[in-house]
C-alpha cells in the first residue's frame, strides 16, 4: 500500500462544521473512514472526526488520481481531503446526518495511514462484548457515543472548575505518593526503593491534605482529584476514580450545601438541565424511617407507615409483634397481578426476608373477611392517600392511578431478638424489598425512565448521620465516616461519647441523587483533644494514634481553624448526566471489575530485577 505523506496540507474545516451556506467552497478535511460506497464510476467515504461526519464524492471522471486512491481506502484509514463543498440537491440530502445537506467533491486524497480491519467497527452504535472494547479501547473511543461522553465530561469538570474559582477556592493538588488515608478500603501501597521494606500509599482521598490546607489558611480548597481505593470486587467500582474534592474554613453545613447545589447546577447546566435549588433536606433517622435506607430514591413513593391502623387487638389476632411497626410499600401503576404473578411475588418476598421475622399481610384476602375488611379498608386509604411524592408524579398522570401495588409488612410474634440493638433494622429489611418491587415493576411504573427535564433528578440531602457503627464481626465501634468527622457540639458536652456511643450524632451528610450517593463530607474535629478522644472512642490507643497521625495531631496544635468539606463523584455525575449505565462508559481508561486493565494489560508480573531494587520477594499463596 502506497502512503501519502502530508507535506504542508492543513486543515480548513472539521468533518462536521460544513452546510449549504458553504457550498462553492474549497476545503481540506482530514480524519477518519466511517463507511466507503463503492458505485463504480463514483465513490462515496463518510469521512469522521470528533465533530462529525461528511459525505465526500470520489469522481473518476472529474479526479480520477483520487477515484483510485478511494479504490483502496478502506474503514478506518486516515485521509485527507481536498475538495468543493456542494449542496446534495433534491431527493439526495439526508436528514439524519448535520452535513447531510451537502458533500464535498473531492479533486486530491492522500491516504495518510491504513488500518487493520478493525475487530468491531467504531461506526456502529452498541457493540456487544465489553472485553473486546476494552481491550481495543482506542477504537471504542472512536465511536461517537464515547466521543460525547468525553466532551461532556470535560465540559461538566469546567463548569465545576470555573464555579468553584468564583466562589474564591483554590485548587491544590496533593501528593500521590503518600501515606494511608481511612476512608474504610484498602490501601494501594508504593514500595520505596531508597528505603526497604518501606511504602508510601496512594491517597484513597486527599482528606487530611485538605485539612492541613485549611490549618495552613488557604480558607477555601478544591481539586479535582485522583483517588485509589483497594475494594472488594463490586461491579460498579473503580481502583482509582476522580472527586470533587473541596474543604472551607468557618462553614455551617448551610454553607457547604450552598456551593455544592451552586457547582450541581452549573454542571447540570452544561447538559442542558436546569435544577433548582435548595436541595431537600432530611435526617439519617427519618431518611431511614421514611425510605428504609439512607440514600433515598426520591423518585418512588416513601413507606407508609401504618403502626397505628393496626390497633393491640388486630395485632394480637393476627399474631403480629406489638412493639414493633407495620410498613406499607407501594409500588404506582404495577397493575392487576395473576394469581400465578401474586404467588411468584410472595415467594420473591419471602426470599428478600428470609427467617428475619418478617411476613406480609395478605390485605385482598383480609378484605374477604368481614372481621377484617374494615382493617383492608383502612390501610388502603392509607397508602394510597398519605404519599406526598405522587402528587409530583412527574407524568402528571392521575392522583390515584389504578393498579398500585401495596404490599404491607409485618413482624411476627417474637421476632427475633438479635436485632434489638438496631431500632432502624424492620425499616431497612422492608427498603431493602422497596427497591427490589421497585426494580421489577420498572417497565410498568415508569418512574426510573429519562424525560430529559430537571425532574429526572431528585436530589437529596440526607444529615445527622451516626457517628459510629456497631461491627457484629470485631465487636467494636467503628467511625461511620472517617475518623476526623465531628460529632454534634452536645454530644461531646453531655458525654455521650463514652456513656451512649449508638446515640451521637456526626455533623455529616451525604447528598444522594435518584437513590445513589453522590458524596459525602462533614463538619471535621479542629481540636486536639476532642480528635484524640474520638481515636479513644474508635479504640485507637494514644501511642497507636500518634504512629497513625501524629504529624496531623501535631498539625492540630497550631491554631486549627474549624473546617469542613466535601468530595463527590465525578465519574458517577458525569455517568448519570450521560445516561451511562456504568462508570466504565465515562473513564477514558477504565479497570474491569476485576481491577483489570485490559488495554494495557496491568497488573502484570515485573521483572526479578525491578523486584531486587525494591527489596522485595513474591511468594505463592498457598
Ligand atoms: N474524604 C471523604 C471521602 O472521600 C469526603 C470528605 O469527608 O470530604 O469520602
Amino acid at each position: 500500500m502506497h502512503l501519502d505523506f502530508l507535506g504542508s496540507l492543513t486543515r480548513t474545516h472539521m468533518c462536521g462544521d460544513l452546510r449549504p451556506a458553504d457550498a462553492g467552497e474549497d476545503v481540506v478535511l482530514m480524519g477518519w473512514v466511517n463507511r466507503r460506497r463503492d458505485h463504480g464510476n463514483l465513490i462515496f467515504l463518510d469521512l469522521r472526526d470528533r465533530s462529525g461526519i461528511t459525505q465526500v464524492v470520489l469522481d473518476k471522471e472529474h479526479a480520477p488520481a483520487a477515484h483510485l486512491k478511494a479504490e483502496a481506502a478502506r474503514p478506518e484509514f486516515v485521509v485527507a481531503v481536498t475538495g468543493k463543498v456542494r449542496e446534495r440537491g433534491e431527493g439526495l440530502n439526508n436528514p439524519k446526518m448535520d452535513t447531510g445537506d451537502i458533500e464535498v467533491l473531492g479533486h486530491q486524497l492522500l491516504l495518510l495511514n491504513d488500518a487493520k480491519t478493525p475487530p468491531f467497527s467504531p461506526a456502529e452504535d452498541a457493540i456487544a462484548n465489553e472485553e473486546v472494547r476494552l481491550k481495543y479501547r482506542y477504537l471504542d473511543l472512536r465511536r461517537k457515543e464515547m466521543q460525547d461522553n468525553f466532551k461532556l465530561r470535560s465540559e461538566v469538570a469546567m463548569a465545576i472548575r470555573n464555579y468553584l474559582v468564583g466562589e474564591n477556592f483554590l485548587e491544590i493538588e496533593t501528593p500521590f505518593m503518600t501515606r494511608s488515608t481511612p476512608e474504610g478500603a484498602r490501601d494501594y501501597l508504593v514500595p520505596s526503593r531508597v528505603h526497604p521494606g518501606h511504602f508510601y500509599a496512594l491517597p484513597q482521598s486527599p482528606q487530611i491534605f485538605k485539612q492541613i490546607l485549611m490549618i495552613s489558611g488557604f480558607d477555601r480548597y478544591f481539586q479535582i482529584a485522583r483517588c485509589f481505593r483497594d475494594e472488594d470486587l463490586r461491579a460498579d467500582r473503580q481502583p482509582e476514580f476522580t472527586q470533587i474534592d473541596l474543604e472551607t474554613t468557618f462553614p455551617q453545613q448551610a454553607t457547604i450545601f450552598r456551593i455544592v447545589e451552586g457547582f450541581l447546577t452549573a454542571a447540570f447546566a452544561t447538559a442542558g438541565v436546569t435544577l433548582s435549588s435548595p436541595f431537600v433536606q432530611m435526617t439519617y433517622d427519618e431518611a431511614i424511617r421514611r425510605y428504609g435506607i439512607d440514600k433515598p430514591d426520591m423518585r418512588l413513593p416513601a413507606l407508609v407507615d401504618l403502626t397505628d391502623t393496626l390497633t393491640p387487638e388486630l395485632r394480637m389476632t393476627l399474631k403480629i409483634e406489638q412493639s414493633l411497626p407495620v410498613l406499607g410499600i407501594k409500588i404506582p401503576n404495577a397493575g392487576q397481578l395473576s394469581g400465578t404473578q401474586t404467588r411468584a411475588l410472595q415467594d420473591e418476598i419471602r426470599e428478600v426476608f428470609g427467617d428475619c421475622g418478617l411476613d406480609f399481610l395478605n390485605v385482598a384476602r383480609l378484605k374477604t373477611n368481614e372481621n377484617f375488611a374494615p382493617l383492608a379498608t383502612a390501610i388502603e386509604s392509607e397508602m394510597e392517600g398519605s404519599d406526598p411524592h405522587i402528587t409530583a408524579e412527574k407524568r402528571g398522570g392521575p392522583r390515584l392511578a389504578p393498579g398500585n401495588l401495596l404490599v404491607v409488612i409485618t413482624p411476627k410474634l417474637g421476632t427475633p431478638e438479635k436485632w434489638n440493638h438496631d431500632p432502624h433494622w424492620i425499616y431497612k429489611k422492608v427498603g431493602v424489598l422497596r427497591l427490589a418491587l421497585a426494580r421489577k415493576f420498572a417497565d410498568k411504573h415508569k418512574l426510573f425512565e429519562r424525560t430529559g427535564t430537571a425532574n429526572d433528578y431528585k436530589f437529596l440531602w440526607v444529615t445527622d448521620f451516626p457517628m459510629y457503627e456497631w461491627d457484629d464481626d470485631a465487636k467494636t465501634w467503628q467511625a461511620a465516616h472517617h475518623p476526623f468527622t465531628s460529632p454534634h457540639e452536645d454530644d461531646i458536652t453531655s458525654g455521650r461519647l463514652v456513656s451512649d456511643k449508638g446515640a451521637v450524632r456526626a455533623l455529616a451528610y451525604d447528598i444522594v441523587l435518584n437513590g445513589t450517593e453522590l458524596g459525602s463530607g462533614s463538619i471535621r474535629i479542629h481540636r486536639k483533644d476532642v480528635q484524640q478522644e474520638i481515636f479513644r472512642s474508635l479504640g485507637m490507643s494514644d501511642e497507636e494514634a500518634k504512629a497513625r497521625f501524629g504529624f496531623f495531631l501535631d498539625a492540630l496544635d497550631y491554631g486549627t481553624p474549624p473546617h469542613g468539606g466535601i468530595a463527590l463523584g465525578l465519574d458517577r455525575i458525569v455517568m448519570i448526566l450521560a445516561g451511562a449505565q456504568s462508570l466504565r462508559e465515562v473513564i477514558a481508561f477504565p479497570k474491569t471489575a476485576k481491577a483489570i486493565d485490559l488495554m494495557v494489560d496491568a497488573p502484570t508480573p515485573v521483572s526479578d530485577q525491578q523486584l531486587r531494587d525494591l527489596s522485595l520477594r513474591t511468594v505463592t499463596r498457598t
